[in-house]
């Protein structure tokens, strides 16, 4: 996520390396590099004009402590700037009411559909909440289709009104029907358009007249860069929305969008949708999201992410079988497939501090792990479960089920036999208790 204005601010940074202090003159080059770097993420260049200035100031205005070096400080500058550019705190998101609604705008192909799918699937499964899905895009039949697989995927009902050619009396039949239907929180996909449009926008804004949302969603694709900024003004002035959802992240978006939105609307962003499976939605945290961009990592989210794919009962009957050193090939793959479930596989490894920059050229996709994957597969149950029987002409079968030659199998069951023993030691040393109470 935002490689390029990540390598960028470091290399400003260094600028500034084996400086004992920060002066006006060697924090002037560090500066207009920061700008650069940001002008090439597609930020606005007054925004960026207006956040450097902020950091000379506040950089020549502070001492430098004995304990901390100018570059240290500068990058400290730059987060807090950052996270005061995208909003501060966490923005609140309020699905209470009977039923609370909750109206989605945006372009078409911005995301609304999917994002729609996700947030009902986090009120859901998070919230506790009872949400009903309704197809308000009255003119392409393949929108409702799409929101009704959606909502069929994660368990959610969609209301529907195929002949219905009002968006605005289909949103408050929706919203009379949620009552019998005992549902408390209503998710309204509207229609977009390739470009702003004036009908699309009375369109919305009726719906919004008639149903009286306690949040209006705006959604935008942050590949999109400044002309994302320039929708969000445009919806903005119609509707006056409550807040942002930024969708695509996990692809290669270069920063512009999520830097300027709230800068230029004032509306602050509370969704990142980043990738195409229902649960990649991530509530937003401007200042995670400063870290993740200086490459601190975001170690926050990655814990959290972890907690809730955590499931106490399989931890436990792991956590028995490695006491018993019967940890096996079918124990593994179940391993692989809750850290999947985690989210997309660089995106996770990017939360680790320092490892984003040196991971961004390597092409790591889940694909990955299908490798590992289609050798244990090609394992009968009884090796799965006996590791310790696969001799030489086992794995010759193996090879050749999986596609992979004798040399990868032979390097797999290497890798494997090293992680029992280091799983043996922990249990030696009785460390293991302490140590891996998060995996699951
Ligand atoms: P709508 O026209 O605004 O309703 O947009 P859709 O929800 O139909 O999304 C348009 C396309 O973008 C679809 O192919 C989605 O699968 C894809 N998409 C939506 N959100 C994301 C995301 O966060 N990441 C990625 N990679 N693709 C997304």
């Amino acid at each position: 996520m935002f490689n390029n204005l990540q390598d960028k601010l470091e290399s400003a940074f260094k600028n500034l390396k084996g400086q004992a202090r920060i002066t006006e003159l060697n924090v002037a080059s560090t500066i207009k590099e920061i700008r650069r770097a940001l002008v090439d993420a597609d930020v606005n260049y007054k925004i960026a004009k207006e956040f450097t200035d902020k950091i000379r100031e506040k950089a020549t205005g502070e001492k430098v402590l004995n304990a901390i070096s100018p570059g240290q400080l500068m990058v400290k500058i730059v987060k807090d700037e950052l996270t005061e550019l995208m909003g501060g705190e966490e923005a609140v998101f309020n699905a209470k009411g009977n039923p609370a609604v909750i109206l989605i705008a945006g372009l078409q192909g911005s995301g609304k559909t999917t994002f729609s799918g996700k947030l009902a699937n986090y009120l859901k499964s998070k919230k506790g909440l009872s949400p009903l899905l309704v197809a308000a895009d009255i003119y392409r039949p393949a929108a409702m289709e799409q929101l009704r697989v959606l909502g069929e995927q994660i368990g959610v009902e969609v209301y529907i009104e195929p002949e219905n050619k009002d968006a605005v009396s289909i949103a408050k039949n929706a919203i009379a029907e949620s009552k019998s239907r005992n549902k408390n929180v209503i998710i309204i996909d509207t229609a977009g358009r390739l470009a702003v449009d004036e009908q699309m926008m009375t369109e919305v804004a009726d719906i919004k007249n008639a149903v009286n949302p306690q949040e209006i969603l705006f959604v935008v694709d942050s590949m999109t860069g400044q002309d994302a900024v320039n929708t969000a003004k445009a919806f903005n002035e119609r509707l006056d929305f409550s807040g942002v959802v930024l969708t695509k992240l996990d692809g290669d978006t270069r920063g512009g969008a999520a830097l300027s939105i709230k800068y230029t609307v004032n509306k602050p962003i509370k969704f990142v949708s980043n990738g195409e499976k229902m649960d990649a939605l991530d509530v937003f945290y401007p200042e995670r999201m400063a870290q993740r961009i200086l490459g601190m990592g975001d170690i926050t989210t990655l814990v959290e992410r972890a907690q809730q794919q955590f499931d106490e009962e399989q931890a436990k009957k792991l956590e028995s079988k490695i006491r018993k050193n019967k940890f096996d090939f079918a124990d593994f793959k179940a391993q692989l497939d809750q850290i999947k479930k985690m989210g997309n596989m660089k995106d996770l490894l990017g939360m680790i501090p320092g490892v984003g920059a040196k991971i961004k050229d390597l092409d790591i996709s889940d694909e990955s792990f299908k490798g590992i994957e289609a050798m244990i597969d090609s394992m009968t149950p009884e090796e799965r479960s006996n590791p310790d029987i696969i001799n030489g002409s086992r794995r010759k079968r193996i090879a050749t089920g999986s596609g992979k030659d004798i040399a990868e199998v032979n390097a797999f069951m290497k890798q494997f036999e090293q992680m029992r023993d280091m799983m043996k030691n922990m249990n030696k040393m009785g460390a293991f208790g302490r140590m891996m109470p998060g995996m699951g």
